[in-house]
């Protein structure tokens, strides 16, 4: 109960799937755009302020080009009829000065250009504008620098004139480009970057949770089939298929296999624990009703008592030999062929048990037919491959009818080794064969309990051979005989040193 308080305390306080999500991707395409956008406007203003750069010495080029054609030092004359626009361009001797005239003029009319023109000695000849944002300051060379001021950025181009005649300093040309219309670019650009990256911020976050939305969806149907499996644990709810290939289609399908098995896992144990009391039944009530019995007039009768004592001893023993089976087959389960190390050579093994049963039972005939080389081993331990052998001899021996006998035959292919134990005893309808390896299961119980059986020989035998990678297969007609066949992956043992496996798989 605390448990589950303490759960949807939790869930109440918790930030979901949904919106760290959304957060995460929003935040990812934010920074992406943000550093993007960031080279970008470097980038971009930095080419615009190298254009004016350009423009700016182009322009002073230009005049102080025109100006030095004047070998004495400037006069106001001199310069205003070629910064003026009323000049008239076409008295001039000189065809081109009329396409420099047009390209200065055009700068002059910038309001952001000031272009001012000063003698030698520093006195202001021309100035485009009032005023100009930086004073003139003299310089030796031509010289085109950004400045700050007031928190904008200027350039400042200071040309000194030169008469192309005698190479006097005549005058200088000064400019000051504040750069009014980069301003103005840089902070559209800027705003434009802005409403494009909230927009960028807002569609990844809607989109991140939409995905997170469809994801967590399908998370909390996954947990609300945990939650109703955790109510009761032999539900039948299982995660439904939902549409699309990706992982949590596998988790579901793996999540729901699992399911399937804890269930049959408890199925079976139920079956098992219902089985044995049931098995159990019959031998306690067997020996209380001789006890009773005894009780009753047995004391006084020699013969009763014999009798008695001699009945329940014979259940007590079948209860000892149902107990070790059991063992037997838990143990069987228990099988992790994958440990186990040890290489039993199988022609030994089956000589042996042939000549043990054998022993046993000398009015059987029990023929071999064993078409192996001697080193054909399988990874198994020696004792299971002699229980398995044992069940089916046995078997085929206490299920014989009139011909008392038993072929054991053997052969090997490149990967398997295959034994057959054939009898032409009573034999199995198919509808048993489906059967007889269940636990517990016999054909005729009467019968079976009669010879020894507890109905769990086959169940052992095939849970080993599945535990090592085999196979158990029954061929049987009714009335004629059964004909019992194991599999098994072998491994060569090569020189008495080195194992080969030749299962392919391996
Ligand atoms: P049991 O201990 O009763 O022999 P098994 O698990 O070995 O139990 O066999 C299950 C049942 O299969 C048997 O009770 C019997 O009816 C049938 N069976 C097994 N082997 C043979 C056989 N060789 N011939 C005919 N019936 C068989």
């Amino acid at each position: 109960m605390a448990k589950k308080e303490k759960t949807t305390e939790k869930k109440r306080f918790r930030l979901t799937l949904r919106v760290k999500w959304s957060v995460a991707v929003g935040l990812t395409i934010f920074l992406t755009f943000i550093i993007f956008a960031g080279i970008m406007y470097a980038s971009f203003y930095n080419n615009l302020i190298n254009q004016e750069e350009q423009t700016t010495k182009q322009t002073g080029d230009l005049i102080v080009e025109r100006l030095s054609n004047f070998s004495n030092n400037l006069k106001s004359g001199d310069v205003m009829p070629l910064m003026t626009p009323e000049y008239d361009s076409s008295q001039d001797q000189n065809a081109a000065t009329s396409a420099f005239q047009d390209t200065i003029m055009s700068q002059l009319s910038r309001s952001d250009m000031t272009v001012q023109i000063y003698d030698r000695d520093g006195q202001q000849l021309f100035s485009s504008q009032q005023s100009s944002k930086v004073t003139f300051r003299f310089e030796d060379q031509q010289q085109v620098k950004i400045v700050r001021k007031n928190g904008h950025r200027l350039i400042v181009a200071t040309m000194p004139v030169y008469a192309a005649a005698n190479h006097q300093l005549i005058g200088y040309v000064f400019i000051v480009n504040s750069m009014d219309n980069v301003r103005q670019s840089t902070q559209t650009l800027r705003l434009q970057m802005f409403v494009l990256g909230v927009v960028a911020v807002l569609f990844s976050a809607l989109i991140g949770y939409v995905i997170a939305y469809r994801l967590s969806k399908r998370i909390n149907v996954i947990s609300n089939t945990i939650e109703e499996i955790d109510r009761s644990p032999e539900s039948a709810a299982r995660i439904p298929k939902f549409s699309g290939n990706d992982e949590i289609n596998d988790l579901a399908t793996e999540f729901n296999q699992m399911l399937d098995q804890v269930q049959r896992y408890i199925e079976q144990q139920k079956q098992f624990v219902g089985d044995v009391s049931h098995e159990l039944r019959t031998p306690v009530a067997v020996i209380e009703g001789h006890l009773n019995l005894l009780n009753r007039w047995g004391k006084d009768d020699p013969e009763v008592l014999n009798e008695s004592l001699q009945a329940a001893a014979q259940e007590a023993e079948r209860m000892n030999s149902l107990i070790e089976e059991m063992l037997q087959l838990t143990r069987a389960e228990q099988v992790e062929s994958k440990h186990v190390q040890e290489v039993t050579d199988v022609r030994e093994v089956i000589m042996g048990v042939i000549d043990s049963i054998q022993m046993l039972h000398q009015d059987f005939a029990i023929l071999s037919d064993v078409e192996m080389q001697a080193n054909v081993s399988v990874r198994m331990n020696r004792s299971h491959l002699e229980q398995i052998l044992i069940i089916l001899l046995d078997n085929a021996v206490k299920y014989s009818t009139d011909r008392k006998e038993i072929h054991l035959s053997a052969d090997t292919t490149p990967q398997a080794i295959n034994i057959i134990v054939q009898d032409f005893g009573l034999g199995i309808s198919l509808g048993n064969q489906q059967r007889i390896f269940d636990r517990f299961y016999r054909v005729d119980k009467a019968r079976s309990r009669e010879r020894g059986g507890n109905g769990l020989g086959l169940s052992i035998a095939y849970r080993l051979v599945k535990a090592y990678g085999g196979e158990l297969v029954v061929d049987s007609v009714e009335g004629s005989g059964s004909m019992f066949k194991v599999t098994l992956p072998i491994v060569v043992r090569d020189n008495g040193n080195e194992d080969v496996e030749k299962d392919s798989d391996n």
